[in-house]
């Protein structure tokens, strides 16, 4: 029951957890994806540690334990930390009220937002028992790492239990600009509780700059240092890029470093994925079925922030502008469904499936679906099969936080050394990094049907070279390098802070 020197607090458990014949068993996720694996490696080499998450399951239950082991074997000192939630806590906080507000606001949307002031006393609430149980594990002078909008509100409550503690934060969601943030009723406790962090992380030094600007309409801010953004980052020519980014600031003697730190790949999982003889297989299979034709593809989750809708439309445009393209061209979209119970979403599926529906009506010949539209979502391996086998990748969203999507098509193309081309909305903080990206605005109907056209036209040459470019990013920033250097920009922080004390 020792103390821990880091503590990791994430919205959910690294395992999943369930009750059986009346009793609370754990289980290791069959295939842990996204930064889970990354953050449980930090607990590798023995230290002590603690995983802070939700649970759901009625402390009463038989089996139940505020604090278990994570695996034993792995990561012999790691303890996972419940949060005692109802479900009705967690519908409030993370499904409606997280989705509601700030989701659309992050993502510039405001319009969409609604603000409940019974739903923000719910996520106080749940954001006080996170930091409560935190404040529980962690040991004197131990960091505290903090992931995501779900979590706003911990480090101002943690900060009065514990001054003691290094607060470090990481924001995986685009940050929007104060004109659109400052709509958020709560945004000055928000901002408030952010400035008792040490450091503070963003993917992309845009998204950074514009909480600084946020911040500046909340309290008196002076800046202490900044940083060129260049060669990391793009400074022109996307509308996310940026020259020079604040990186360290004093707010009523307090010093809070900031930091850009996109997300990387685990390219393990893709190599993997690629040697397993099924996925070759079903890249073989794939290209069989989609012969004679090129193949654009998209694949992200359902939501009004992808550009889902707008992609469908440019696609009609291209065949419209284009019609040696008719019967040459297939557009594949893998399009993972929301919850069910999420109404704003099942009416853009609808709108979709109409439009999706009247396209191939209208052009489908025999022999030849314009659309292919699977409203599903697909293992990761088999994704690599169709990201293999793609010509030209379009990711179109109107905002996004970064895109690993992009990424990962990037990393396969590499690896097999093909000629894709990657178009990207220049609205996705992945624009600021991959280098060799054609870029798009997707809120240009225009623009967005022409770059598929520049992609599937690109003559080899230049593809290869484009691709080989971004792979570099991708390559040489992947998700162990991201985790080390963010540990390490919080350590640079800490170490500046105890000085100062
Ligand atoms: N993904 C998946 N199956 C699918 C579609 C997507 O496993 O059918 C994964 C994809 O590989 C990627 C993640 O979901 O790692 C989506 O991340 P991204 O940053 O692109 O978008 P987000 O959904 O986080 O906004």
């Amino acid at each position: 029951t020792g103390k821990s020197d880091l503590v990791v607090v994430y919205h959910r458990l690294p395992f999943e957890e369930k009750v059986e014949n009346g009793v609370m068993v754990e289980r290791q996720p069959s295939s842990p994806n996204g930064i889970i694996p990354t953050l449980l490696s930090f607990f590798g080499d023995g230290k002590p540690g603690s995983w802070v998450a939700w649970s759901t399951v009625d402390p009463a239950t038989p089996g139940y334990r505020t604090r278990s082991a994570v695996d034993i074997v792995k990561y012999p000192k790691l303890v996972a930390a419940r949060v005692a939630l109802t479900t009705h806590q967690v519908d409030i906080f993370y499904k409606k009220f997280s989705k509601e507000a700030f989701w659309p606001t992050l993502h510039t949307f405001w319009e969409r937002a609604t603000f409940l002031e019974e739903d923000w006393l719910v996520y106080l609430e749940v954001n006080r028992l996170f930091a409560e149980r935190a404040a529980a594990e962690a040991a004197e002078n131990a960091v505290i790492w903090i992931h995501d909008y779900n979590l706003w509100m911990v480090p101002a409550f943690l900060r009065e239990l514990r001054p003691d503690v290094t607060i470090a934060f990481f924001h995986h969601t685009y940050f929007p600009s104060a004109d659109v943030f400052n709509v958020v009723p709560w945004r000055r406790e928000i901002i408030g509780s952010l400035l008792q962090c040490d450091f503070i992380g963003f993917h992309i030094p845009r998204q950074s700059e514009n909480f600084v600007d946020v911040a500046r309409g909340v309290t008196p801010i002076k800046v202490l240092e900044k940083q060129n953004c260049a060669p990391r980052f793009m400074t022109y020519g996307c509308a996310v890029g940026l020259e020079e980014m604040t990186s360290v600031i004093e707010v009523r003697g307090r010093i809070i470093h900031l930091g850009a730190h996109p997300v990387g790949l685990d390219l393990g999982r893709i190599s993997h994925a690629l040697d397993n003889p099924e996925i070759q297989a079903q890249i073989q299979q794939l290209k069989q079925e989609l012969e004679g034709t090129r193949v654009l593809l998209s694949v992200e989750r359902l939501d009004y922030t992808k550009g889902i809708l707008e992609k469908v439309h440019a696609f009609e445009r291209l065949l419209d502008e284009h019609p040696e393209l008719i019967g040459n061209v297939t557009l594949v979209t893998i399009c993972v469904p929301a919850a069910a119970e999420m109404t704003v979403y099942a009416e853009l599926q609808v709108d979709i499936e109409q439009a999706v529906g009247r396209i191939n009506g209208r052009f489908a010949q025999i022999g030849w679906t314009p659309l292919q539209f699977f409203f599903r979502k697909v293992p990761f391996e088999q994704l690599v099969a169709y990201y293999a086998m793609a010509d030209v990748m379009w990711i179109t969203p109107l905002r996004d936080g970064l895109n690993l999507v992009a990424k990962e098509y990037v990393a396969t193309q590499g690896m097999v050394d093909g000629a894709g081309v990657l178009v990207l909305s220049e609205f996705a903080g992945a624009a600021a990094e991959l280098r060799g990206a054609l870029l798009t605005n997707p809120h240009s109907p225009h623009e967005l049907a022409d770059s598929a056209w520049q992609g599937l036209i690109m003559d080899e040459a230049e593809a290869r070279s484009r691709i080989r470019d971004a792979f570099d990013v991708v390559q040489h920033h992947d998700i162990e390098r991201w985790g080390h250097d963010f540990l390490d920009a919080v350590e640079v922080a800490r170490l500046a802070n105890i000085q100062q004390v």
